[in-house]
């Protein structure tokens, strides 16, 4: 195994960088093969959509946000929908999910935003995205990879966890995971990549209990029970 070097010093470090890259392929065409089906469980059929599903879906389940998204696009299609309501309507409309009151405003927030910005249209990148207001990176890559299909990689908790155990990134802070990993990971890839750790951290690689007797790449994995 390859020793790895301090915190954040790993764009000093070419040989770390060029053996990184050579476990990609692998972890692809292994964890593909455990999750041929792997995708965001959150369901929307536009971009529009999963952007209020994933503004809805912090700190609450995927589960529940579909449930609430059977019933919420019958009445809100577009931006201009969210924001020609009052507010208590809105959060009568979405008190299903947890921190609704928080979530309506920012809704309003996030939706007059694009109508200012972006003609009411959902951007196609993560830099214009993140320009609405309570989108972050993590949301704005979901939207971007998973409602355009663009290269996009989504560093939510599972993606985060899976990475660092693998020891792809020494990193924590999610935006400098996601740049960590952008460096190793070619961008036709990256969208592919990142739903494939999501589906593994969420069945394989548990926050609390690891499989790691079930795992397809324990071997090229840091953190590997088995052979530690
Ligand atoms: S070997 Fe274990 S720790 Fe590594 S990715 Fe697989 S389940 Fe996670």
């Amino acid at each position: 195994m390859v020793q790895r070097k301090g915190k954040g010093s790993r764009g000093k470090d070419p040989q770390r960088t060029q053996e990184l890259k050579n476990r990609i392929g692998r972890i692809l065409s292994e964890l593909e093969k455990i999750h041929p089906d792997a995708r965001l469980e959150l369901e929307y059929s536009n971009a529009f959509e999963l952007l209020i599903e994933a503004i809805l879906a912090a700190q609450e389940s995927d589960k529940k946000v579909n449930e609430l998204a059977k019933t919420l696009f019958k009445k809100y299609r577009t931006p201009e929908d969210v924001l020609s309501v009052p507010l208590e309507e809105l959060e009568k409309d979405i008190s299903s999910v947890n921190f609704y009151r928080r979530k309506a405003k920012l809704l309003k927030n996030c939706c007059q935003g694009l109508v200012e910005m972006f003609g009411g249209e959902v951007p196609k990148s993560v830099d214009e995205m993140v320009k609405l207001p309570g989108v972050g990176r993590k949301t704005a890559n979901m939207v971007i990879g998973g409602a355009y299909g663009l290269p996009a990689i989504i560093v939510d908790r599972h993606v985060m966890r899976v990475s660092q155990r693998i020891g792809l990134t020494d990193q924590k802070d999610p935006d400098k995971i996601e740049f960590q990993l952008m460096e190793i990971i070619p961008s036709e890839q990256r969208t592919k990549f990142s739903f494939l750790l999501l589906n593994h951290g969420k069945s394989i690689c548990t926050a609390r209990d690891p499989k790691c007797q079930e795992c397809p790449i324990c071997d090229i994995c840091d953190s590997c029970k088995i052979k530690l």
